[in-house]
This record gives C-alpha cells, sequence and structure tokens, in this order.
C-alpha cells in the first residue's frame, strides 16, 4: 500500500525565497520581508560571478510580481472570505503490512 502525504503551502508560510547558482551550487535566502526584486547574478563574486538574468527582463519582472504577491496576499488573507493554497509534492511511503 502507497500513501501520499498531501501538503499545501500558504502565501503566509512562504518565509524566504532562494535562489541557487547552478554553476557553483551557492545559494542566496531572502527573508521575504525584505526582498522586493530578484538579484540579477550569483554572489559567488568576481570574476566568477554569474550572470542570471537582466533587469526589467521577463524572468526578473516575473519573479518581482510573484514577491509581491506573494506578500500582498500574505497580508490580505486575514480580510479575505478564503485561502489560497498551493500544493507541494507530497512523500509517499510504502506502507508493509507488520506481522
Ligand atoms: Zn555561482
Amino acid at each position: 500500500m502507497t500513501i501520499e502525504t498531501r501538503t499545501t503551502v500558504e502565501p503566509r508560510d512562504i518565509q524566504t525565497v532562494e535562489f541557487e547558482c547552478k554553476k557553483c551550487n551557492k545559494v542566496s535566502s531572502w527573508p521575504i520581508g525584505k526582498i522586493t526584486q530578484p538579484p540579477t547574478s550569483c554572489e559567488c563574486g568576481v570574476p566568477h560571478s554569474t550572470h542570471w538574468m537582466s533587469p526589467g527582463g521577463d524572468t526578473f519582472t516575473s519573479i518581482t510580481h510573484l514577491l509581491d504577491a506573494i506578500k500582498r496576499l500574505a497580508a490580505a488573507e486575514a480580510g479575505e472570505h478564503f485561502r489560497i493554497r498551493f500544493g507541494v509534492n507530497g512523500i509517499e511511503r510504502e506502507m508493509r503490512k507488520s506481522s
């Protein structure tokens, strides 16, 4: 038998946002309340810093809007008559019969 745990996340559950460089694997993490725009390059430093995105480009703009939406939804939730949740991959476990 397989049991899948259903997991959902509400905007107010989101505390940090992380960016991981695919080149050097450095992870940069920011509190959601302190970040308004995504970093445009890795913090690994000159001359090895990796360019991630251009300011004003589609990816930059989309992430900026997403960060704003998460903060607005987290703050607005208390006054709304609904909750919004996002499902994330659950944990699947094989359950073995004990005898
Ligand atoms: Zn890097």
